[in-house]
């Protein structure tokens, strides 16, 4: 084992070299005057797996100044005269980014132009709306939007437990968010799921557990050949790698399929820490009430005339909802303390 890890760092030393080597010895002025559009299917070391228009894949390396590129990116690639060498020149703007606070405060991108993040939510051990919440204050804080994926409805036993679930949901319901009820056991709803990621780009989120990885599989159900063409052509083992990578899903009566971005990096997918106001527009059930409070700064725990705990009350706003706000709240609080 320990000799087998000793070569794999060999190789990728040696890799590494070789690859210093090529980006020293590019220049703008070798570079061929012909533009390509290109996206990024995963980043490694300093190089990136990228994609053509013609869906052709090959690694590319990056040029100097460009910083981190992540799966998603749209980019324009130029080729290297008389080699197989190309070079990423340029970064084009990026949409609705995935990314997580990193050290420092500085973000840390995980995805780039994201169209919908699945929040896979199982129906055993349980639907948690705190949890729901917590991720949906995180997709809001960075402006994308959400679909609530209900998995393992095989584990259901009747139509009651499902009404249950659905009681559970409502409010996200009311919120106008879809949920697709799905099972990689019974295969129900996947091809509504598969539907649904048509002509998008997406990204699963969740706890450990909920199912992400079978999901995954049952979308893309030759996942694992593609992982092993991916590791032989970047020269990185099996499950080392720990960026995001892109997936095209399959097509479907000649629709695009879709892409699916799996990423190890939004395991700590989580709201960052913000002000009461900034936490207030992540609950669009609370707008209709913001600024009837009795004071302006209401914190809507103990004030009398609190427009918010009214409306919970008249069960306008659900308590779980209320309840995730007040949290979040005081779990910001204390890490700022
Ligand atoms: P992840 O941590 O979110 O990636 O979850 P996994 O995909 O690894 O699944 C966790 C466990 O749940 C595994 O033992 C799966 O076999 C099981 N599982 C996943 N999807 C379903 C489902 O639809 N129904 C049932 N009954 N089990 C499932
Ligand atoms: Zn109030």
């Amino acid at each position: 084992m320990a000799k087998r890890r000793l070569t794999n760092q060999q190789k990728q030393r040696i890799q590494d070299k070789r690859q210093a080597r090529a980006e020293e010895s590019i220049d703008a002025s070798q570079l061929g005057d012909e533009s390509f559009n290109g996206l990024i299917i995963t980043s490694f070391g300093k190089r990136v797996m990228l994609e053509d228009e013609s869906g052709e894949q090959f690694t590319s390396a990056i040029r100097q100044g460009l910083g981190k590129l992540v799966a998603g990116d749209r980019v324009i690639f130029q080729k290297v005269p008389n080699s197989n060498e190309r070079v990423v020149t340029q970064l084009l703007p990026r949409k609705r980014e995935l990314s997580r606070p990193g050290f420092r405060g500085q973000k840390r991108m995980i995805a780039a132009n994201i169209d919908i993040v699945g929040i896979v939510t199982p129906v055993v051990p349980g639907i948690h709306p705190d949890m729901i919440d917590r991720y949906l204050v995180a997709v809001t804080q960075l402006g994308l939007d959400a679909v609530i994926i209900v998995n393992k409805i095989d584990l259901l036993e009747d139509e009651e437990q499902w009404n249950m679930v659905l009681e559970l949901l409502e409010p996200y319901i009311k919120l106008g968010l879809q949920v697709i009820p799905a099972s990689t056991e019974s295969l129900h709803g996947l091809d509504d799921l598969q539907t649904f990621m048509q002509g998008k780009t997406s990204v699963f989120v969740g706890p450990s557990g909920a199912g992400k990885s079978s999901l995954i599989k049952a979308l893309i159900p030759d996942l694992e050949i593609r992982i092993g063409h991916l590791s032989e052509s970047t020269g990185l083992g099996k499950h080392t790698t720990t960026n995001s990578i892109l997936y095209h899903l399959p097509a479907n009566e000649n629709e695009d399929g879709g892409i699916f971005i799996d990423s190890p990096g939004v395991r700590q997918f989580s709201p960052t820490p913000c002000t009461l106001p900034e936490l207030e527009q992540c609950y669009p059930d609370f707008y209709p009430f913001l600024g009837q409070c009795k004071y302006n700064n209401c914190t809507h725990q103990h004030e009398p005339s609190c427009a918010i705990i009214a409306a919970v009350e008249e069960g306008d706003i659900s308590v779980s909802r209320f309840d995730s706000f007040q949290r979040l709240l005081k779990e910001f609080a204390e890490q700022e303390s």
